[in-house]
């Protein structure tokens, strides 16, 4: 049984809940997720946690902000053009305060949080969405293999889940 260290590809299901035990993401009735480990490609927290784990193994792991998506910084408001708005979640009509949308930045592309909107110019919050949140990620170990050499070169995985060139 291969365990997962640095250069494994690893593939898992994962449901993500809140501190208040509700769920924030899950990809259990989807295909794993896959990733390259040791290469900084998950939140540090998660990362660790995998470390050392086999297929078919399950885990529940809860993060601090710190080991996850980072404190919540005051100061991150900006304003932005309401047109470059994308990703109005299925089934609403109009932006709202506290939605999560997608905004082309100078860095590629991110998530911002919604906090005031606008005609023309709406307020955003550039923290990431889940910063400042204690997480706990339920994990079912799926595959673990060896990484590819050009994998391993890439810093990312390759195939199914994987990126592709
Ligand atoms: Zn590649």
């Amino acid at each position: 049984m291969i365990q997962i260290e640095n250069d494994s590809v690893v593939s898992f299901y994962y449901t993500l809940r809140d501190a208040q035990g509700e769920v924030l993401e899950s990809n259990e009735d989807e295909r794993p997720m896959v990733y390259l480990h040791g290469h900084d490609n998950m939140i540090p927290g998660l990362e660790a946690a995998m470390a050392g784990r086999a297929a078919g193994d399950s885990f529940e792991v809860t993060l601090q902000p710190e080991e996850a998506y980072g404190v919540w910084e005051e100061g991150q408001q900006i304003k932005v053009p309401f047109k470059h708005l994308q990703g109005l979640p299925k089934g609403a009509r109009n932006w709202q305060a506290g939605m999560v949308a997608l905004v082309e930045t100078d860095q590629g592309p991110r998530h911002v949080t919604l906090v005031k909107p606008g005609r023309f110019m709406v307020l955003v919050d550039t923290n990431h969405p889940l910063a400042g949140k204690v997480l706990s990620y339920a994990i079912k170990i799926d595959s673990v293999r060896l990484a590819e050499a050009d994998e391993v070169a890439h810093g990312h995985a390759h195939g199914p889940g994987g990126h592709h060139h």
